[in-house]
């Protein structure tokens, strides 16, 4: 593969930041992971915005300007020929001469490494045929999650609880209520009704998410934005995910409990079609 390092394009045995890298020391960095369709960007505004967000919540400059964060997008996806698959986008607060708790100086310059994945078959996997399983574990994370921060271990910590469990990923839970899945959003459906977590802190705010919150609104679906607790979740018609690298991917049994039949319900395959059309459309 070739890779996005600090300005340069280089093959990935070549490319290296830094022991003394805030992203690797502190876990002080954010990221972003946009998905490619046919060679093409998804949503890549959404997710160029959400960066800038995170940035500024974190008092870090922006490593590279909007066009040029698209012109290497593209750069990426031309070089590693690159049909279907995700493009990551770490961005660290640099790294200053040696270890040190206090933010380094504006003239130390941001870490920014890009690279891609290249996933065949993206928008048509088995397991969006299929649905997931999930089990449900409180969530342990820190204060700030609508900050994408690269603090993903006790993300990674869900995901192995729930293989051995025997299931595809983990749901979290705070004060009883279902925050979100380890690397997705979460929903269920009930009489029709498409219920989320609302937006706050507590939450990351998924692009995917706002994409298909507004497109179930436009098809005139019921959409209600509050907190489900697990046992409503096990109850539900229907359940799914969404990110930029699942899409919407349909749930089917919660802590072992089936939901339904068993199968990815109409709601939500609906609404991966529905989305996977419009994300074509506005692809870039
Ligand atoms: N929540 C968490 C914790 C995530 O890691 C992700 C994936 N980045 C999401 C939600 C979904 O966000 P998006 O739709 O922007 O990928």
């Amino acid at each position: 593969r070739t890779v996005y390092v600090n300005g340069q394009y280089l093959p990935e045995q070549e490319a290296s930041v830094s022991i003394f890298d805030r992203g690797f020391l502190f876990a002080d960095g954010v990221y972003e992971v946009t998905s490619v369709l046919g060679g093409k960007l998804i949503d890549f505004d959404g997710h160029a915005r959400r960066l800038q967000r995170s940035l500024g919540e974190m008092e870090m400059r922006a490593p590279v300007e909007r066009g040029e964060l698209l012109a290497i997008h593209r750069e990426l996806v031309t070089l590693n020929e690159i049909e279907d698959g995700l493009i990551y986008l770490q961005v660290t607060r640099g790294a200053p001469a040696d270890r040190d708790f206090v933010y380094p100086d504006e003239d130390v310059a941001p870490t920014i490494v890009l690279f891609t994945q290249s996933k065949p078959g993206l928008a048509d996997s088995p397991a969006a045929r299929a649905g997931i399983s999930v089990i449900t574990i409180p969530d342990a994370r820190w204060g700030r999650r609508d900050i994408k921060t690269v603090q993903l271990l006790y993300p990674s910590m869900g995901k192995m609880a729930a293989k051995k469990a025997g299931a595809d990923d983990a749901w979290m839970v705070e004060d009883g209520q279902v925050t979100e899945g380890t690397s997705n959003n979460a929903y269920i459906v009930k009489n029709g009704a498409i219920i989320t977590r609302q937006l706050s802190t507590e939450i990351l705010h998924g692009i995917t998410r706002a994409a298909v919150l507004r497109l179930a609104r436009e098809a005139q679906m019921t959409v209600e934005e509050r907190g489900f607790t697990p046992d409503e979740a096990r109850e539900a018609d229907e359940a799914f995910v969404t990110s930029a690298s699942a899409f919407v991917m349909p749930v089917v049994k919660i802590d072992g409990v089936a939901l339904g039949e068993g199968t990815p319900g109409p709601v939500a395959r609906r609404l991966r079609e529905i989305y996977l059309e419009e994300a074509l459309k506005i692809a870039i």
